[in-house]
């Protein structure tokens, strides 16, 4: 018990991951391949593009990286492979319209979060740490009206162990005083609760394939709750 109560002591930064945590974005992807399984159901039927775009995108995961850009670029690679090139030049029209439909997507704040981050500015260094592509997440951090609580933004390639010691060098920080707080277990608590850091998970209600792991975290520096407002009573403000 006395462990749960100080756990929050000697934090310093906080870091927060933006998308699914800050804002709506997965709900977002879904949609946009449901339409895109819609549009391939001459070919395949629905769950069986679904696969093959998934396949596509892990495939090319290490050249793309995350975000909308590589996404496009693999429901079209997945309508070439599906069709065996026969699709029409309308359809590859079809899906660089959804992906700019998304990269336009309006900025939708998750509850809590404005209240969070106005509650600890001032108090704590805080940070953005999110993947996806540079542009887009500088838009979307724009169009949030957050930006300004925050005195850094890292817009990571990945979000491994090395990547999270290489931020924690650039801010000056020791892992112990570095709290993380994402909705995924695999990127965004996991690296940092190994560095020696801590971390808040926080899921949300759907979870990309990919970041879905079946692993429980036990750890005094680990913490889930449900909603963002729920770190409020335990920081130090
Ligand atoms: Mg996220």
């Amino acid at each position: 018990m006395e462990n749960h109560q100080k756990s929050f002591t000697g934090i310093k930064v906080i870091a927060f991951d933006a998308d699914d945590t800050l804002w709506v974005n997965e709900p977002y992807f879904q949609e946009t391949e449901q339409k895109f399984c819609a549009l391939m159901e001459d070919y395949l039927p629905h769950h069986t593009v679904s696969q093959e775009l998934f396949k596509t995108e892990m495939q090319n995961l290490s050249l793309y990286g995350y975000g909308v850009k590589g996404f496009m670029l693999c429901m079209i690679e997945t309508i070439l492979r599906v069709s065996e090139n026969t699709a029409s030049l309308q359809t590859i029209h079809k899906v660089i319209e959804y992906g700019q439909e998304l990269l336009n997507k309006p900025i939708e704040l998750l509850d809590g979060v404005e209240e969070v981050l106005k509650s600890l500015k001032g108090k704590y260094k805080l940070v953005v740490a999110t993947k996806g592509d540079l542009l887009d997440q500088e838009r979307k951090l724009n169009k949030s009206g957050l930006a300004h609580y925050f005195h850094h933004i890292e817009i990571m390639s990945d979000k491994q162990e090395k990547d999270y010691k290489k931020l924690l060098k650039h801010l000056d920080c020791q892992p112990e005083e570095f709290l993380m707080i994402g909705n995924s277990l695999k990127s965004d608590i996991m690296p940092v609760i190994a560095l020696g850091g801590h971390g808040v998970h926080i899921p949300y209600h759907t979870t990309w394939a990919h970041e879905k792991i079946d692993h429980q975290v036990e750890d005094l520096r680990f913490h889930q709750f449900e909603t963002i407002m729920e770190i409020l009573p335990k920081m130090m403000i």
